[in-house]
């Protein structure tokens, strides 16, 4: 397995592409902006896309979505409650900001808890880690969590947004939390980690702080 990576737009999201070496499939996670470099960062690994992936349909993770398509229509997978955001919120929220905004057409298919994904001969189950989004998703499998914006190296995503919700979000963690140590984690912001790393020095997954109302 090789995970390629590019961190795009304005809230320096990170968009993932996973790729099967033994079949040459690929996932794209989080299309998030700057599509023709993603495209481009397809095109030059030779690998096949099979699938886009969305952990949640924040505007930073989706807004690259419609021009990937545009060069490669593959179906594209996101858990129904982040819905409001990929239908509505993102593009009023791109409004708000100023920011240019691409809307996607809607996803092909939903993506529940417990459901196993391949990408070739690799297999990644969907876990839903609500609530920094009601809809988010990590992707669990091959000794990686591509978990969004749940987890962060020593830190978690924001739980003051539209449809966010602490209590539930702390629930999250410690769900991710039960993953081996050794799993290496891909964030949806900044660098990579792993379940122990963060166990020894993240507040928020070892339990010496709590997500709270802010
Ligand atoms: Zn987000
Ligand atoms: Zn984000």
């Amino acid at each position: 397995m090789k995970i390629l990576s590019r961190t795009v737009g304005p809230f320096q999201a990170n968009c993932y592409l996973v790729i099967d070496d033994a079949t040459g499939s690929a996932v794209l996670i989080d299309p998030g902006a700057d599509g023709a470099e993603l495209v481009e960062m397809v095109r030059a690994s030779g690998a096949t896309l099979e699938e886009i992936w969305l952990t949640h349909g924040h505007i930073d993770h989706i807004g690259g979505v419609a021009e990937v398509r545009r060069h490669y229509p593959v179906p594209v997978r996101l858990h129904p409650l982040d819905r409001p955001f990929f239908d509505t919120l993102s593009a009023r929220m791109a409004e708000v900001y100023g920011l240019p905004f691409d809307q996607p057409d809607p996803p092909d298919d939903e993506l529940a808890e417990g459901e196993v994904l391949a990408c070739g001969n690799l297999r990644f189950t969907v876990m839903h880690v609500p609530r920094h989004a009601p809809g988010l998703v990590s992707f669990n499998g091959e000794d990686v969590a591509l978990c969004g914006d749940l987890l962060f190296a020593g830190s978690i995503g924001r739980t003051d947004l539209p449809l966010s919700d602490p209590q539930a979000m702390h629930e999250s963690l410690a769900r991710i939390a039960t993953l081996a140590e050794e799993t290496t984690v891909y964030p949806g912001h900044g660098g990579i980690t792993t379940i122990g790393e963060e166990l020894k020095s993240n507040p928020f997954l070892s339990g010496r702080a709590r997500v709270v109302s802010r």
